[in-house]
């Protein structure tokens, strides 16, 4: 089938108004990755072929028909924030399906029962404003909060520096209704009611949730909700000595206080979150200034709970006496609405605030996007991001590191001038990272999942025939590969996902 005939028919099922041919929309250029990949893949321009913004479940069914028949590539997308090239076309004609203009509605809220039903398109922080008007959330919560959508979110399986504490998207999703390669519509889990505990045959909810629109289109999703905390008091607390402060993490972490989050943060992360708060002040967000010093290591955290202020001051007490009596931290506590608000939103863009506060580049920058969210067992956290800020440096890059410690998660952000050398440096420093990541027994990817540019890693991480298994179920699902072909390892990895250099160094 030829360009024109695929147009002519996305238009008979969607409406004229609902497929796209121009360039600007099919240029991916939305996704931070894609700019990163330009430094590795100088003559990729990731273009898809055609953009369609489906008006229901029908159209999808439709649409996948059609894509089932003649073997056209589909990516479903939602909020395109994607840090490993998941929503980046690979293949000639591949149609983008855009399920945020239409497929957007709350179906259904159950507050008795703690459940909603949501169409894929709706925006996290809509559903949480809503939400939040009868006292409930859902907990999940990413990094792009701002900016991401629910079907995004079970489609990477989102999570955040919360997630220790509340779950991840998974452990919110009772049930999904989801369009198949082979157009049939099947519902998983328990759609659509209050079920709560259920062992009843395979779990292909979970399998769906962080399958990355590799195995089918989702439609509707069931999620779980709860009640908002009472009360949240957030603190920074900055030490001169980034030992110290690993240390003070330990002593917090065998507090058993009520937590929500505790994060490592080092001096760049606060530069950018410095600039933020001025931003937000600029901007009349707030009217109040704000910073946070900037020291060799801060650990911010939320306490919650009914206990939330006896716990503080058991804190405060903690990191101003005895051991610390002599040189104590510096603590900053963030306790009304608006000023956790602010905090947080600073925290949570910090990567553009970092970008804004580094001193303005010759050439342009490149930022290594495989390694941005590794983890290792928590235990090995603070061995680990010494270890790695210390390896960056020795390659002469900038780097920029937080990490959630609780869980493990290490954010590590290398920046660097994009030159031939520097390209090469990049390579070695990367493989030699994941090479120690691996032999601590840590993942690739703890949060933004596996996308185009970390598969040619998993077959380490797991084994041939794990893989293989995976394959498998990729095969039965979507036997003619048209549901985000290309991704994930669950086929031939296209040639310009490959960092070539990475194997033969490793
Ligand atoms: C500044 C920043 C911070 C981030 N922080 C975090 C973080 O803390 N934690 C984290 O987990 N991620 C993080 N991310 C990555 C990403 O934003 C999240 O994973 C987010 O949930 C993706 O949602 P989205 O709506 O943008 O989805 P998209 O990027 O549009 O899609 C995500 C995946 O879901 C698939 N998909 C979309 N819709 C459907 C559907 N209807 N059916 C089937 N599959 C579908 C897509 O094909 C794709 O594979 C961050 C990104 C940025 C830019």
């Amino acid at each position: 089938m030829n360009k024109e005939e695929i147009f002519k028919k996305l238009v008979d099922i969607c409406g004229k108004e609902n497929v796209s041919i121009d360039d600007a929309d099919l240029i991916a250029t939305g996704d931070l990755v894609a700019k990163g990949l330009e430094a590795f893949f100088k003559d990729v321009s990731f273009k898809a072929g055609f953009l369609v913004t489906p008006r229901n479940k029908d159209d999808i069914v439709e649409i996948v028909k059609l894509a089932n028949e003649h073997k056209i590539p589909l990516i479903p997308r939602a909020g395109n924030t994607s840090l490993a090239g998941q929503v980046l076309p690979v293949y000639e004609n591949t149609i983008i399906i855009d399920i945020g203009r239409h497929m957007n509605k709350i179906i259904k809220i159950n507050y008795e029962e703690e459940y909603c039903v949501v169409e894929p398109g709706v925006e996290f922080l809509k559903l949480q404003e809503v939400l939040a008007k009868k006292g409930y959330f859902f907990p999940a919560e990413p990094g792009s909060g701002f900016a991401c959508m629910i079907g995004g979110m079970v489609g990477n399986n989102a999570s955040g520096a919360t997630s220790f504490r509340f779950g991840t998207t998974r452990d919110y999703t009772r049930g999904l209704q989801i369009v198949l390669a082979s157009g049939k519509v099947i519902q998983t889990g328990h759609h659509r009611t209050g079920n709560e505990k259920s062992v009843a045959g395979l779990d292909l909810t979970s399998l769906f949730v962080g399958s990355e629109g590799t195995l089918g289109i989702i439609t509707e999703i069931t999620l779980k909700i709860q009640k908002l905390p009472k009360s949240e008091i957030s603190l920074a607390i900055s030490f001169k000595d980034i030992d110290d402060c690993f240390e003070a993490i330990e002593e917090i972490k065998d507090m058993e206080l009520d937590l929500a989050l505790l994060e490592y943060i080092d001096e760049m992360t606060i530069d950018g979150m410095n600039k933020n708060f001025k931003y937000q002040l600029k901007e009349g967000i707030i009217d109040k200034k704000m910073k946070i010093p900037k020291r060799a290591g801060t650990i911010l955290m939320k306490i919650i709970g009914p206990h939330a202020r006896e716990e503080l001051e058991v804190v405060k007490n903690t990191m101003t006496t005895g051991k610390h009596a002599e040189s104590p931290p510096k603590i900053l506590i963030f306790d009304i609405p608006l000023d956790q608000e602010t905090l947080w939103n600073a925290r949570h863009n910090a990567g553009p605030g970092i970008v804004r506060s580094l001193p303005a580049p010759e050439q342009p920058r490149m930022f290594i996007p495989a390694i941005l969210d590794i983890a290792v067992p928590p235990k090995r956290i603070a061995d680990f991001l010494k270890m790695s800020k210390e390896m960056s440096k020795s390659y002469g890059f900038i780097p920029i590191t937080f990490g959630h410690v609780m869980d493990g998660n290490v954010h590590l952000i290398s920046a660097q001038f994009v030159t031939d050398e520097n390209l090469a440096k990049v390579k070695e420093f990367q493989a030699r990272l994941i090479d120690h990541v691996y032999s601590l027994g840590g993942t690739i990817t703890a949060e933004h999942g596996v996308g185009l540019w970390k598969q040619q890693f998993l077959e380490k991480e797991f084994g041939k025939e794990t893989i293989e298994v995976m394959q498998m179920i990729k095969k039965t699902f979507d036997p003619n590969n048209i549901m985000n072909p290309g991704k994930m390892a669950l086929g031939d990895i296209p040639a310009i996902a490959r960092i070539e250099g990475m194997e033969e160094k490793r």
